[in-house]
């Protein structure tokens, strides 16, 4: 990767297209000229990408723990001039820097590591909490070394170190052990030569008088969400063709063909069983319903019936020994024990207190209460089973009690996912908080934790952040009232099904 000029490039009048932006004028040229132009349009990140943004700094100290001796360039600075004054200095210092922030052409880069190697050159690393390399990784350091290479630095080597999914910790992390680094440099420099035209692409967006018009697209989730979905996507009606069951491309060509709603799909247009199932319902507003194949399913639950759910926590860096980066860990638990259909059932609940592992205990309460008999019921077996099967290796003494469990589980998802059952208002989603207003008028709105997502984030932020206690033992309320749900939820959901096939 050549050096492309001599000295460091000096302000212009122009905006900067920093690292961020560049990805974004990649995905779309509307999002780009929107960040430039009325960027108050574009909403701040919500509490899930936050998390998201936190992991990656998280990972992002770690990594810098690999290079001793590395220098901050200009941590907590926002005067731009002054980061580039900053990286300047720093450059000479010939020491790892992180966040050194170089100007080139109208782009503006940061890359995470930026380490002296031999001959005077350096070697630029991007630090990623996934697992693997992406294609927007490779792009995002195309981008770096088109900068960081026209400001003047000789960029010998490109890597992103990324997570290696097979570390176990043990003890502390040892980031040794837990990054894997994968050189890139050959892909990148190809990647690279492209910049300078993208960027003036870019430019000439981001100088439009008028916002450019873009149709939505698959784009607009990759390799991002766009920010400005709810903005652009507005325009749908509930019943649109995205909704269409496993749509994929199908979905995209029939909007491009102008049909919107489900109910107006050509006849002519090839449709799985499902699909076909949802223009017609959208058409009547009246639920499929198959009978028969809902009282086989029925059927097939025994009594006394364990209707249970699992919440769980993960993160990069794993919280506890024995876990592999991003493995799920249960904290917490619902089980609602009903001996017949419609009788009152018990409830079992577990949600785990401290900062400790949570599994020992959790398996334990488990254990003392599903029973030796009856269905399992779960919504998603997939995940339940997948975190099971994960708890019976961790800790083996379990694993006899824990494979006599596997066979009782039935998944309630299962006749939803066949459509034996499927109400225009699922709008295509088999999901226990679709299924369970359409079939029972109750809902998940009064709650104030309303998803899987959103537990995780409220039991991490008030374990392991500092909250009064206060705060801490309101928020366990509302933990043990979302999961609880979950599991009352299904025996609503069976008990409407049986209605339905008496
Ligand atoms: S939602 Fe789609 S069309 Fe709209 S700005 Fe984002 S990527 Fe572009």
């Amino acid at each position: 990767m050549g050096r492309a000029a001599s000295s460091f490039t000096a302000m212009s009048e122009r905006p900067y297209v920093s690292k961020s932006k560049f990805l974004w004028g990649q995905q779309c040229r509307k999002l780009l000229w929107v960040a430039y132009n009325a960027k108050d349009r574009i909403p701040e990140p919500d509490a899930a990408q936050q998390a998201i943004f936190d992991q990656g700094h998280e990972v992002g100290a770690l990594a810098k723990q690999l290079f001793p001796g590395g220098i901050e360039v200009s941590a907590d600075v926002t005067d731009f001039e002054q980061v580039l004054q900053k990286s300047l200095e720093a450059v000479k210092l010939r020491k790892p820097l992180f966040e050194p922030g170089f100007v080139y052409n109208g782009g503006f880069a940061r890359a995470d590591i930026l380490n002296p190697v031999s001959g005077g050159a350096w070697d630029i690393i991007e630090v990623k909490s996934s697992t693997e390399v992406k294609d927007v990784n490779l792009l995002d350091l195309a981008f770096q070394a088109f900068v960081y290479s026209g400001a003047g630095l000789n960029v010998r080597r490109c890597f992103v170190m990324h997570v290696d999914r097979n570390y176990v910790r043990r003890g502390a992390v040892d980031p040794k052990k837990f990054f894997k680094l994968a050189d890139v440099t050959k892909v990148v420099s190809g990647l690279s030569r492209k910049i300078e035209s993208q960027l003036e692409d870019m430019f000439s967006v981001i100088r439009l008088k008028q916002e450019p018009e873009i149709k939505i697209g698959p784009h607009c989730s990759d390799p991002y969400d766009c920010p400005l979905t709810d903005e652009c996507w507005a325009f749908l009606p509930p019943d649109s063709v995205l909704n269409l069951y496993y749509g994929g491309k199908k979905c995209w060509r029939l909007l491009q063909e102008g049909v919107v709603n489900l109910k107006d799909i050509p006849d002519e247009v090839d449709l799985t069983d499902r699909q076909a199932i949802q223009r017609k319902v959208a058409g009547t507003g009246q639920p499929h319903i198959d009978r028969k194949a809902l009282a086989s399913f029925l059927k097939r639950i025994r009594y006394t019936a364990s209707f249970l759910d699992f919440e769980t926590i993960n993160a990069a860096i794993p919280l506890f020994d024995g876990l592999s980066p991003w493995q799920q860990v249960p904290f917490q638990f619902s089980l609602h024990r009903q001996a017949a259909p419609g009788v009152e059932a018990e409830h079992h609940a577990f949600l785990a207190d401290g900062r400790g592992d949570p599994r020992p205990k959790f398996l334990h309460r488990l254990r003392d209460c599903i029973g030796d008999k009856g269905s399992i019921v779960v919504y998603n077996a997939k995940f339940e089973a997948g975190v099971l099967h994960a708890l019976a290796d961790a800790f083996p003494e379990h694993a006899f009690w824990i494979e006599a469990v596997k066979p009782r589980i039935i998944d309630l998802l299962q006749p939803f996912q066949a459509f034996d059952y499927y109400h225009p208002a699922q709008h295509g989603s088999a999901s226990i908080k679709a299924v369970l207003p359409v079939l029972t008028g109750r809902s998940y709105a009064d709650l104030e934790i309303q998803e899987g997502g959103q537990a995780s984030l409220e039991f991490l932020r008030v374990h392991f952040g500092d909250l009064p206690e206060a705060e801490r033992q309101k928020v366990r309320g509302q933990l043990e009232r979302y999961c609880g749900q979950d599991t009352e939820g299904m025996i609503w959901i069976v008990d409407a099904l049986r209605r339905l096939t008496d």
